[in-house]
């Protein structure tokens, strides 16, 4: 494990760089305004990387062609919270409390293990990860970290 202070921003930067051609080739348009101050965390880069893939992943599987991801990034509490909102099927209430299982998918190739492999991210990096869905409009994922910086 290779945990260093690298700021969100970097680490969105980097996975929208990465994302960018599939994301272009499907229509969709990441709109993101990322704070001026760096918001820095105590993080392992790659198992962060890793964390937004998946959801950004889920976000472009679950969409329509051309549309919209909201990605935004604030301070809140001496935390970084980062929210990843799409526009894609909605999740079913009744599947909420399921989709961090492993092996739960309701895709025919779906494996199930994107979700329990980003709650165990963020847990390794004492964050927390949330849900908002609504049938039809999309779906928000919302994630605190602890900022490295001390408080003043
Ligand atoms: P997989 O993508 O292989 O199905 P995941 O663990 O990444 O596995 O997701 C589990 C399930 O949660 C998905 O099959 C889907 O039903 C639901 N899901 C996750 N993210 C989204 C999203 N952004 N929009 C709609 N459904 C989602
Ligand atoms: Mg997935």
């Amino acid at each position: 494990v290779q945990f260093r202070v690298l700021s969100m921003q970097v680490c969105i930067q980097r996975v929208i760089s990465l994302t960018l051609s599939e994301m272009s080739r499907l229509g969709h348009e990441i709109v993101y305004d990322p704070p001026e101050k760096p918001l820095n965390i105590w993080m392992d880069p790659d198992k962060m990387v890793q964390l937004l893939i998946n959801l950004f992943k889920n976000a472009y599987e679950s969409m329509e062609d051309n549309k919209k991801m909201a990605i935004r990034l604030y301070e809140r509490d001496h935390h970084a919270v980062l929210e990843i909102e799409d526009q894609g099927s909605g999740i079913p209430a009744e599947q909420l409390d399921q989709i961090f299982n492993p092996f739960f998918t309701t895709k025919d190739s779906g494996t199930g293990l994107g979700l329990s492999i980003c709650h165990k991210i963020v847990q390794d990096h004492n964050g927390t990860i949330e849900v908002e869905s609504f049938i039809g409009r999309g779906t928000t994922f919302i994630m605190t970290f602890p900022l490295a910086e001390p408080e003043s």
